[in-house]
């Protein structure tokens, strides 16, 4: 079982008036969902990708609880809709950070324009509040930082990271610790 992020509970945000999923299903697609054996970056085997979900009465509890954030944050703007931009956000909520998963179909997503510069900007914002944002593609990971992206690699998206920054004249690298998680329950 791939170990991208889980689809992240967040049930208890208010979902913006406007900000339905409409053809939007892409979160049937990119999470691994261990209730039902769904692996990450395949169609749930309930779904009909563009029209929706055929188990809507038994949903698993992950999926019922299950909000991205481009419905419940006003902040992210209609390109950030995650059928257009190949992309669903959440907050993990073990740790706060902000979870991209890209949709393997469109594994560049998240260099393209305006995207690349808004998930650097998100890096900025939050960087002192110790909140990182991190890019899975699967379960492929890159944290963007304000300067750089860099390569984690494979990652679960329990772990934590420590990250240090090196300097030398003219140069600057980042490096970045995987520090492993708690896998129970994915
Ligand atoms: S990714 Fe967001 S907008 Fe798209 S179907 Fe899932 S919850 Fe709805
Ligand atoms: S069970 Fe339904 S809501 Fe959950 S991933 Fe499958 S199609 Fe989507």
């Amino acid at each position: 079982m791939p170990t991208a992020a889980p689809i992240a509970m967040n049930s208890d945000a208010r979902v913006i008036p406007g900000r339905e999923c409409g053809s939007c299903t892409l979160c049937c697609k990119v999470y691994n969902i261990p209730e039902i054996g769904k692996a990450a970056g395949k169609w749930c085997k309930h779904c009909t990708p563009g029209k929706g979900c055929a188990i809507h009465e038994s949903l698993p509890s992950q999926c019922a609880a299950f909000n991205c954030l481009w419905r419940t944050q006003e902040a992210l703007p209609p390109h950030w809709k995650p059928e257009q931009a190949k992309m669903v956000i959440t907050i993990f909520p073990l740790n706060g950070f902000i979870y991209v998963q890209v949709d393997p179909g469109a594994p560049s997503a998240w260099l393209k324009q305006p995207y690349h510069d808004q998930l650097r900007q998100w890096a900025k914002n939050n960087l002192e509040k110790g909140i990182h944002v991190i890019v899975f593609v699967k379960d492929i990971a890159t944290l963007i930082m304000p300067d750089q992206d860099v390569t984690l690699g494979l990652m679960k998206p329990t772990d934590g990271i420590s990250v240090r920054r090196n300097f030398a004249p003219g140069f600057s690298k980042y490096e970045v610790t995987l520090i492993p998680g708690d896998t129970a329950g994915l």
